[in-house]
């Protein structure tokens, strides 16, 4: 367990009457990766102006390592913001943007001028000194917020969808080279956006919200394979979820059929939900398959097949290398750690 830097405690916001946040509560840790990941108007980045010191909350705690920083205001804060709109002045070059913070600390020009070359090293921006804002690349635009962000040397970086207005082929770039950055400077970064595979490539925690409240935390794996109810097994990649009856430990029941699964702990013939992953049904022939679905539909995606197959009515989405016919009968098995059980009280 990393050392805790930030903490929120019992965290309440509210807009114009509308409760935006209710008892929140996260604990950041030293040097950790942290995304927060939710719908459109979930409260992301009201959680990440309230580390920042952007906005007072109604009620409820903000620690900076053991120290109470209610009071503290944002620019006293060990806390950067780099938001999707880079806010870099156009007037100035990339050697003054990402100096500023430093002039402002009115540091002498011999103290600034190393670190700021350093910097644009680090996002491969040196050589671009001179450049001015509007003749870079949205890219490089964003390397120079970064620059001018990290050149402070913040404890926290705070984005919020730094990336949203790049490309996909430079937004996986960038993914990777901020995480390598964040490693590299082994800085905590609280990061935010609605992707889920981009918070799945980049976090060591993802904190998936919605409507103000914690739906889970935990690593990406921890997400993505046991999903804690139906909203994050949906949000975070494609899912099927089917209702089935927990016969008892480790034997689950759905589609008329049972199945072994590793999961236990549930009331014997407890009703639950049943996520299974569209890569992780085994496409056999209709004898060999526990369940048989007719394919209505099959879509090449590049490296994989996507089949909408209709399972005693309800329709099932299954990834396979190798395609089916539409109107074809196949034969499906899933094998016990494919199998993931949620509580339906949890739904
Ligand atoms: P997005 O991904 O769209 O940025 P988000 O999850 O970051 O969304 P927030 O920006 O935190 O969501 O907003 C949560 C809710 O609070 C929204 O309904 C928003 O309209 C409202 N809200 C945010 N800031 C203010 C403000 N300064 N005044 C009034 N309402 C606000």
């Amino acid at each position: 367990m990393l050392k805790p830097i930030i903490t929120l405690k019992d965290i309440a916001v509210s807009f114009d009457g509308e409760q935006v946040l209710k008892n929140f509560n996260l604990t950041i840790g030293d040097g950790e990766f942290v995304t927060l990941l939710g719908p459109s108007g979930c409260g992301k980045t009201t959680v990440l102006r309230t580390i920042g010191g952007f906005v007072t909350p109604d009620s409820g705690d903000v620690f900076f390592g053991d120290e109470k920083i209610n009071n503290v205001p944002p620019h006293k804060r060990a806390v950067n913001t780099i938001f999707q709109k880079y806010a870099l002045f156009p007037h100035l070059n990339v050697y003054e943007n990402v100096a500023f913070g430093l002039r402002l600390k009115k540091l002498p020009e011999e103290t600034i001028r190393p670190k700021v070359l350093e910097m644009l090293e680090t996002v491969g921006l040196r050589g671009f000194e001179r450049r001015s804002i509007n003749q870079l690349s949205g890219g490089q635009q964003q390397r120079v917020a970064i620059a001018r962000s990290l050149v402070n040397q913040p404890r926290v970086l705070l984005l919020d969808e730094p990336l949203g207005a790049l490309d996909l082929k430079l937004r996986k770039e960038m993914q990777l080279e901020l995480k390598r950055l964040q490693r590299e400077l082994n800085i905590t970064f609280v990061y935010v956006t609605h992707d889920q595979e981009e918070a799945l490539t980049m976090s060591d925690t993802v904190v998936v919200m919605n409507k103000g409240n914690i739906q889970q935390i935990g690593s990406p794996q921890d997400i993505y394979n046991e999903p804690r109810n139906a909203f994050v097994a949906k949000f975070i990649g494609d899912s099927n979820i089917v209702d089935g009856i927990m016969e008892k430990d480790f034997l689950v029941s759905f589609g008329g059929q049972e199945f072994a699964c590793v999961d236990r702990g549930f009331k014997p013939r407890e009703p639950v939900q049943v996520v299974i992953r569209p890569e992780d049904v085994d496409i056999v022939p209709p004898s060999a398959g526990k369940l048989t679905g007719l394919v209505r539909e099959v879509i090449f995606k590049g490296v994989h097949f996507e089949m909408h197959v209709d399972v005693e009515g309800k329709e099932w989405l299954i990834h396979s290398t190798q395609a089916s016919q539409p109107g074809e009968l196949i034969g499906m098995n899933i094998g016990p750690d494919e199998i993931h059980i949620m509580s339906r009280e949890e739904v």
